[in-house]
């Protein structure tokens, strides 16, 4: 596969346009915790708890430090 200088600058160009696009970014991950304890006999395990409802988590590392950071609303999710 040739890889010219005129084929590099359109590859170039064209993640260029793509990344334009591309919305509001943050590094690292968002996951789900589901709300429930760690504590296995405690009350809300018990299936009629309605729990605290899904929480989510943001984690990433700053100079090798992993950092978590909760989101306390729907808009700072
Ligand atoms: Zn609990």
């Amino acid at each position: 596969m040739p890889n010219t200088l005129a084929e590099l600058e359109r590859q170039r160009c064209k993640l260029f346009k793509e990344i334009a696009h591309v919305g509001d970014m943050r590094r690292g991950s968002i996951t789900a915790t589901s709300g429930r304890c760690g504590k296995a006999n405690c009350h809300c395990h018990d299936p009629a708890h309605p729990g605290q409802g899904l929480t989510y988590r943001l984690t990433y590392k700053i100079e090798g430090k992993t950092v978590s950071e909760y989101f306390a609303t729907a808009t700072a999710l």
